[in-house]
């Protein structure tokens, strides 16, 4: 029996049964969630492996980049990604940056859940926040920020000090608007950390794909792409990680194919870029179910090690 199933929907004598099901779960939850992902060099802890759709039971997109025991990068905030990242032990003091793929809300929906909590920290420096530029169908990077703290308009504008300079009380946000390139280039270089981002294709939203390096690695993030950007191969040129967003199977055709990249270019990409280690990510009710097949499709043309990922998991990059 499935409980998690069950509960609220059993009638009678059941209910007090889940009831303490339920309790014994989260007198347990806690720990077996804690992790201690990165505590020894480089890692990538996936909080988000979903898609949009709750019924895949997994959060949005969201990606930390921890080193030697903190989690220093954020790329991308999907919803639920706020609850798994308070599972993971992460902080939001730790951050030296936050980076942003782009702005459909399954990568950025719990934003405001994390800067709200990050209130509560005692963190001093700024947080730098990239991401791409705006046009006449997403907004900037400094809209978005602006769009739910700004003072004036921000539909949270009662946190206006966390982004507004000169008011006082808190650190502040720092947003920048990235021009989406062909070419790597770089973006930010602090804390033992450098990323690069290049344009991606994604239907009409302005789309960056991430690159971090740390400690010798490199860490890439295709962000949600078609693939039909030959930017994205350079950007993960001998990656030692590359996350690669698996949300339509082999076939797919019309606005997925158009959104998203098939099965087969993921292999392609990730063969002609010479990635060591391929993890895929934003996983749908399309995709699930589908593992076998996308293997398949992948093995095609790349033969490197290969990994579906799960929210919380924990991928070291050595
Ligand atoms: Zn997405």
């Amino acid at each position: 029996m499935n409980p998690t199933r069950n509960c609220g929907r059993s009638p009678g004598l059941a209910r007090p049964l889940c009831f303490f099901v339920f309790l014994f779960s989260c007198a347990f939850l806690p720990a077996a969630f804690a992790q201690s992902c990165g505590s020894d060099g480089v890692a990538v802890q996936v909080l988000g492996s979903g898609g949009p759709e709750l019924q895949d039971k997994r959060a949005s997109s969201s990606y930390l980049v921890w080193k030697d025991g903190r989690a220093r990068v954020l790329v991308d905030a999907g919803g639920g990604s706020a609850l798994r990242f308070g599972e993971s032990g992460a902080q939001m003091s730790d951050l030296d940056v936050l980076l942003f793929t782009h702005f459909h809300v399954d990568h950025s929906g719990d934003f405001s859940v994390l800067i709200k909590s990050s209130w509560f920290e005692d963190r001093k420096r700024p947080l730098p926040i990239y991401g791409p530029e705006g046009n006449d169908f997403m907004p900037s990077t400094k809209e978005f920020a602006y769009d739910l703290f700004g003072e004036n308009r921000g539909a949270y504008r009662y946190l206006s000090e966390l982004l507004v300079p000169g008011e006082e009380g808190s650190y502040k946000m720092q947003p920048h608007n990235v021009t989406g390139t062909a070419k790597p280039v770089e973006v930010f270089r602090g804390g033992d950390f450098t990323v690069y981002s290049v344009r991606v294709l994604h239907g009409r939203v302005p789309s960056l794909a991430w690159r971090i390096e740390a400690g010798g690695k490199r860490m890439v993030f295709s962000g949600d792409t078609n693939g039909d950007d030959p930017a994205l191969t350079q950007l993960a040129m001998n990656a030692d990680l590359f996350v690669a967003h698996n949300a339509v199977p082999e076939g797919a055709t019309g606005i997925e194919r158009n959104l998203h990249m098939p099965p087969s270019v993921i292999g392609q990409i990730a063969a002609d870029a010479h990635v060591k280690h391929l993890v895929l990510s934003h996983r749908m009710l399309r995709t699930l179910g589908k593992e076998n097949q996308t293997r398949t499709e992948i093995q095609k043309r790349y033969s490197g090690p290969m990994e579906f990922a799960n929210d919380l998991d924990c991928f070291p990059v050595r």
